[in-house]
């Protein structure tokens, strides 16, 4: 076993790291407070090739392997969690879910643009009445003619507003339950397409989320991806990687607000001493690198078990539950380490603290997670 990073990757996560200093940091607590979308910014991520690092050259990617994408992916959520989001859903849900399913004329009309940045991705599953249970999906997509016609509203879509693409799941034949669900690309435009309002968040506010409404809406069936009823597989197989992504995303928060928390120990004053030379400020220093540690391993070893072919169903659920925990725990104890400073916009924490809660419900809650772990342990 060998948990070393190879020249490769230090060279991607410094690359990530340099980015999120100098181009997410300036301005992230601005664009929070008015939830702004990180706009440029994220132009310059598709140019950097931070939106299809997993992609095949072929199609415009970086041919990277999933190790390098979670180390980018924690660097980046270090500092701007909004920013990782739409880094992480364009990346591992709608490019990753495109090259692995999608046919020859997808991937080079729409891969190709979505893994350079030049299109933005979101995937729509989600349902005002179908969230955990995927299954119970009201949106539909009937065949008529040389299309189907979809009807539904998704709920709770990140890039809402700002994708061009959208991979929207429907149900095509209801009596066959998920059997009878399908995937489609979707584009921005076309009629009887509504973008809802903008969601007012707690946290990850720089993230665009929206409803979706779908009127009467022709999608070309060249577009439904795979074969009839392959759509609820679809979206199982892309969120088990997805999954892989959000647990690094929860990584990242947790170590940004850990790095702020060690270092404002080293500097702020009380009783005569710097606190982090109080044993119970210390302590909490002790405890947040440990579970940051152990988060980091779980990740990696989901990363690993993707980039070398075997399952990843279980560690992915493993990451994201662990990890996600980790975030909301750490983010909680580096704002008590910052105390009156720590509840504040200019310190950050406080911004991250809020930042973590989104990890332990989206892409499968928690509860999800340890649905797909138990079933896992104890189908062996
Ligand atoms: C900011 C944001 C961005 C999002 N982005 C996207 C996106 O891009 N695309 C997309 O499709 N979706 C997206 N979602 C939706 C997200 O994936 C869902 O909110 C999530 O899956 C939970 O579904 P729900 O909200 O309907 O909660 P529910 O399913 O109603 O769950 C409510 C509670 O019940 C628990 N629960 C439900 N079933 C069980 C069970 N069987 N056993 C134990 N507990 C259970 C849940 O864990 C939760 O605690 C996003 C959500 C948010 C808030």
């Amino acid at each position: 076993m060998d948990f070393k990073l190879t020249e490769e990757h230090l060279m991607i996560r410094d690359a990530a790291r340099d980015f999120a200093k100098s181009e997410l940091l300036p301005g992230v607590i601005e664009r929070d407070e008015k939830q702004e979308f990180p706009k440029e910014q994220i132009k310059k991520m598709g140019e950097l090739g931070f939106l299809g690092m997993m992609v095949s050259p072929e199609y415009g990617g970086g041919g990277m392997d999933t190790v390098s994408y979670v180390l980018a992916m924690e660097e980046i959520s270090k500092i701007d969690a909004s920013a990782s989001v739409v880094m992480s859903v364009n990346n591992s849900l709608v490019c990753w879910g495109l090259e692995k399913f999608g046919n020859e004329e997808q991937k080079q009309k729409y891969l190709t643009k979505l893994a350079t940045g030049e299109a933005l991705g979101a995937f729509c599953l989600s349902e005002p009445e179908a969230g955990s249970d995927a299954t119970s999906q009201k949106t539909t997509a009937i065949e008529k003619d040389d299309h189907y016609v979809l009807n539904g509203t998704k709920n709770w879509i990140t890039n809402g507003g700002t994708a061009d693409y959208y991979l929207v799941i429907a149900q095509t034949h209801p009596e066959k339950k998920h059997k009878g669900i399908n995937a489609f690309i979707v584009e921005k435009g076309w009629k009887g397409f509504e973008i809802g309002p903008k969601e007012q968040k707690l946290g990850i506010r720089g993230s665009d989320t929206h409803s979706l409404n779908f009127n009467d809406v022709k999608v070309p069936k060249e577009n439904r991806i795979g074969e009839d009823g392959f759509g609820f597989k679809f979206a199982m197989k892309t969120l088990s990687g997805g999954r892989i992504g959000i647990a690094a995303q929860a990584l990242g928060i947790a170590a940004g607000a850990y790095e702020l928390a060690r270092e404002y120990s080293k500097v702020r004053k009380a009783f005569g001493t710097e606190i982090m030379n109080h044993q119970a400020i210390a302590f909490k220093l002790a405890d947040m690198h440990t579970s940051i540690e152990a988060a980091r391993h779980l990740v990696m070893k989901a990363a690993c078990d993707k980039d070398n072919g075997e399952n990843y169903d279980l560690s992915g659920a493993m990451a994201k539950l662990f990890a996600s925990q980790t975030a909301m725990d750490v983010t909680v104890e580096a704002v008590q380490v910052h105390g009156g400073n720590g509840y504040v916009k200019e310190y950050h924490v406080e911004r991250l603290m809020r930042d973590a809660k989104i990890t332990q419900i989206y892409e499968g809650t928690s509860e999800i997670q340890k649905i797909v772990i138990s079933r896992s342990i104890l189908r062996d």
